[in-house]
């Protein structure tokens, strides 16, 4: 058959905690022509640890590859027109790999694990002038959730990295540069970089001056030969190389030119590109970012200050205040792999419409440690309010609500750090197709919520970065474009008193979450 004729492509991986995809976008519509997504495993070896296998998150882009290329060859799409590719990827998750094998020296230490609690107790007596030192060079605090912390742990307590290091073979990285070194031929001259975003979610990374931070690489014991190139999220870093043991040979020579972390690629893909411009994201964890302009802002209500993007070399770097809620998807699958009580994450919608109330059921996800506003590492979950009339519906309802309760937390903060109240929530992510979930967020924000109808938006800002860059130029990043996106909205329908007592009923609830563990 003949083949359709299109205007240039552009395909995105985006590498979740929970999931891969690759996506296919027309560049000139922002039309998705074209997915595939494979869930990931998690691994829990001991209480509070997380991991993953770095190798199945390569196999898994590689088949996300393979299937979404041959579904475009399915729909007549000649596969030639791909000219760019861009990564955006789970933040902080921290690889450390021989560059001589292309083997990974331990699993995945997950943004989520909580191993290094004593990591950072020890650090943070040692902390050199004034307890600002790191927060005021990174916008980050001295946290378990970053990957500095983690990369401490792997040089002190794995046998195989150290060697490495010593050897000079080992390569640090988070999962944008263990996938791009791999994709661009790994141990036969795969490129080592990052970009900006990622980045500055080591704790390494000086957010002013857009450098590893000297300083800080002896404060954390980090020899910085370990360190990718710091790159803009969007350049070409590498072209596509495959190893023949692979089939994703269609893509080979396509240049990989955007990289962002998943939370700067929504900002991008949902159009915040201007001051005060704001989005949520519902994945494994919540993450409500607030673009600030060429200017850093640092909070004084626990939010964090990051790097946006930095949409080319010679493009001016934005920054962003974050608000970074650890469980929000999470929970849901927690019910389905954990407890038991649904079969997949779609079905928690249906548990909780069938009660419409937690009944005075409140449940603190708090499983790794509560983070924005709190950032307490000893606080565990909890579910309290039960009676004898309690059910798994209600429990359902009130993991959700959780998720809501959370939201209201940050943009509370947001609102005390930047004095400008949102008009309305634009949102995204796995976990907005729950619509009783929205609706719940609108009655408990009292503002309304807003979804664009193509929720891909972290690939879309990702597919952005690489089809804009320099070299490829088959994307143009005028915010006009797509002012034509249809959205969803879902308005407020409970009253403003209402909301109130059940936030505050929350807070309660949160209180008795914290400092749990001692
Ligand atoms: P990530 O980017 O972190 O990999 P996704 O954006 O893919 O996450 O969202 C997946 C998460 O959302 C999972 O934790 C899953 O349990 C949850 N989820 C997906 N669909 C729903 C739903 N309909 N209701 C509630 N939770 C959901």
């Amino acid at each position: 058959p003949k083949k359709a004729v299109l205007g240039p492509l552009v395909g995105a991986v985006d590498q979740g905690t929970s999931s891969t995809r690759f996506l296919v976008f027309n560049s000139k519509t922002a039309e998705l022509l074209s997915h595939h997504q494979v869930e990931i495993k998690q691994e829990f070896p001991k209480e509070g640890w997380v991991e993953q296998d770095p190798k199945e998150i390569l196999q898994s882009v590689y088949e996300c590859i393979e299937k979404t290329c041959e579904k475009l060859g399915q729909l007549n799409i000649d596969i030639s027109n791909i000219k760019a590719i861009g990564v955006s990827n789970q933040r902080e998750t921290t690889v450390v790999w021989d560059k001589l094998t292309g083997e990974p020296l331990y699993n995945a230490i997950v943004w989520l694990d909580l191993r290094t609690q004593s990591t950072v107790e020890n650090l943070s007596k040692r902390i050199p002038g004034n307890n600002n030192f790191v927060k005021s060079k990174t916008g980050l605090p001295l946290s378990t959730y970053f990957s500095a912390v983690k990369l401490r742990w792997l040089l002190d307590n794995v046998e195989k990295v150290q060697k490495a290091v010593r050897e000079d073979r080992a390569l640090f990285g988070t999962i944008d540069s263990w996938l791009i070194w791999s994709l661009t031929g790994g141990a036969n001259g795969g490129v080592h970089c990052t970009d900006v975003t990622n980045a500055s979610r080591t704790m390494l990374f000086n957010i002013h001056s857009l450098e590893w931070d000297k300083d800080l690489c002896k404060f954390f014991g980090i020899p910085k030969k370990i360190l990718p190139n710091v790159r803009s999220s969007s350049e070409i870093y590498g072209l596509m190389k495959i190893s023949h043991s692979l089939k994703a040979g269609a893509l080979e020579g396509v240049p990989i030119s955007g990289c962002l972390g998943d939370q700067s690629a929504a900002l991008v893909g949902q159009m915040c590109f201007r001051d005060g411009q704001a989005k949520n994201t519902y994945g494994t964890g919540c993450f409500l970012l607030c673009n600030t302009g060429p200017k850093c802002v640092f909070s004084d209500h626990g939010l964090l200050t990051t790097v946006a993007y930095k949409l080319g070399r010679d493009k001016p770097v934005y920054y962003a205040l974050e608000g970074s809620v650890a469980i929000a998807g999470a929970v849901t699958r927690w019910l389905r792999d954990n407890l038991g009580i649904i079969k997949s994450s779609e079905e928690i919608e249906k548990l909780a419409k069938e009660v419409g109330t937690s009944y005075g059921c409140y449940f603190v996800p708090a499983f790794s440690g509560l983070y924005a506003p709190y950032w307490d590492p000893s606080a565990r979950g909890i579910i309290c309010g039960l009676t004898q009339f309690t059910n798994k519906c209600h429990i359902a309802f009130a993991a959700l609500e959780a998720v809501c309760f959370q939201t209201r937390e940050i943009l509370d903060a947001m609102n005390r750090d930047c004095g400008i109240p949102l008009s309305h929530l634009q949102v995204d992510g796995g976990m907005t197709s729950n619509k009783i979930l929205m609706q719940l967020q609108a009655d408990i924000l009292y503002i309304p919520v807003v979804k664009p109808s193509m929720p891909e938006t972290t690939a879309l800002g990702a597919a952005m970065a690489a089809g804009a860059a320099e070299g490829v130029g088959v994307w143009s990043l005028e915010p006009e474009d797509l002012s034509a996106v249809t959205m969803e909205r879902f308005e407020p329908q409970i009253n403003a008193e209402e909301s109130e007592i059940r936030y505050s009923t929350w807070k309660k609830a949160v209180m008795k979450s914290m400092g749990w563990v001692t």
